[in-house]
């Protein structure tokens, strides 16, 4: 089997409620570009980019400039399998994560369907299920306490909170949310890397009091050595997300010993490099859970095997975002029931493209 063609495909679908994060991050809409990897055998794989300039400074024009003036040519007669010698020749261009990740996803995927088997199978077959929590992004505490009661009763069991702009706020909602949804759910927060170190520590300190499980990211990622101090100074673990972009991050990150848990997010490592951290986190003993990107179906449907295939991603994943875009390029919709994914039983992702949605949706 050779690649035959690669399509990058930019397409826009709002989302329900705009998201907002850190000191900055505002988001109103899918603005992301389904690849589609074809084979001269007839199967074609598919993939989402998501583009996020202040996270890794690419753009929609900027992924699909990189796919189709670099990366198709670049792959294109090679065997979808070689993944490790398709990497070589990616590393030749310097970063250019989600445009490379998502080539990777539906190579993958591609190969998965050929062979007739799921892609959890291929990935490890640890589980054809994933549980997965709801993340709230920053609004009053009213609104977030009664957004997060709403999912409670929709069965997500798990609850990621964005925090980071206002400490005292960032306190009284967890408190909040602990008295309001009970003792049982597992809560964690997010601060984007908006806190410094001592307010850090002081605000995590207070949060503990409620419960709060970990913490994501509270202060600047470059920051190696701060990030020790709040670890050491705090009974909870930090989870390392923007600290942990690439395999080669999440080494140092677990040689300096300031993170307990990591965030993988396969738009941006696709399976080949989230398969090189799941194995250093397990090695070291740390547990990884499947970190959003805001993506639509196709998106969440490639995270959500990863994650069920592989046993040390044993904390609830956050791809649940997908319920908050208005619609989605599925023709078959994601099963979620109870705060877990059931994955499709058709091979490779199972997903199954909606060519009118499609149509609707592309901006080229
Ligand atoms: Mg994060």
């Amino acid at each position: 089997m050779k690649i035959s063609k690669v399509e990058a495909i930019p397409f826009k679908i709002p989302y329900k409620v705009p998201l907002k994060w850190g000191l900055s991050g505002y988001l109103d809409a899918a603005e992301h570009v389904l690849v589609r990897v074809q084979t001269d055998s007839g199967v074609v794989g598919v993939a989402e980019a998501t583009p996020r300039p202040s996270i890794y400074g690419e753009s929609l024009p900027s992924i699909v400039h990189a796919i189709r003036t670099w990366f198709a040519p670049m792959i294109t007669g090679m065997d979808p399998t070689h993944t490790e010698k398709i990497w070589a020749k990616f590393d030749g261009i310097h970063w250019n994560p989600t445009a490379k990740g998502a080539i990777d996803l539906a190579l993958y995927d591609a190969v998965a369907r050929a062979r007739g088997i799921p892609l959890w199978e291929m990935l490890g077959g640890n589980s054809d299920r994933l549980p997965v929590g709801w993340m709230l992004g920053m609004r009053s505490v009213p609104e977030m306490v009664q957004e997060a009661l709403e999912n409670q009763a929709r069965g997500f069991k798990a609850f990621k909170v964005k925090v980071g702009v206002d400490p005292e706020k960032d306190v009284q909602v967890i408190k909040a949310l602990r008295g309001n949804l009970g003792p049982e759910v597992l809560l964690y927060a997010d601060a984007n890397m908006a806190y410094s170190i001592s307010t850090a520590i002081q605000t995590i300190k207070r949060m503990e009091e409620y419960g709060l499980a970990f913490v994501e990211e509270p202060i600047p990622a470059w920051n190696s050595n701060g990030r020790i101090k709040v670890a050491q100074a705090i009974s909870i673990p930090i989870m390392g997300d923007e600290s942990c972009f690439t395999p080669q991050d999440v080494a140092r990150e677990i040689s300096l010993g300031a993170i307990g848990l990591i965030s993988i997010k396969t738009p941006r490592t696709g399976y080949t490099l989230s398969m090189k951290i799941v194995h250093l986190a397990e090695m070291a003993g740390i547990p990884c859970l499947m970190g959003s990107q805001a993506e639509t179906g196709v998106g969440t449907l490639a995270s959500a095997h990863f994650g069920a295939a592989r046993r040390n991603v044993s904390y609830p994943s956050e791809i649940s975002f997908f319920l908050s875009v208005q619609d989605d390029l599925l023709a078959e919709p994601i099963l979620l029931k109870d705060g877990v994914i059931e994955l499709p039983r058709r091979p490779g992702n199972g997903v199954v493209l909606d060519e009118e949605k499609i149509k609707k949706y592309r901006m080229d």
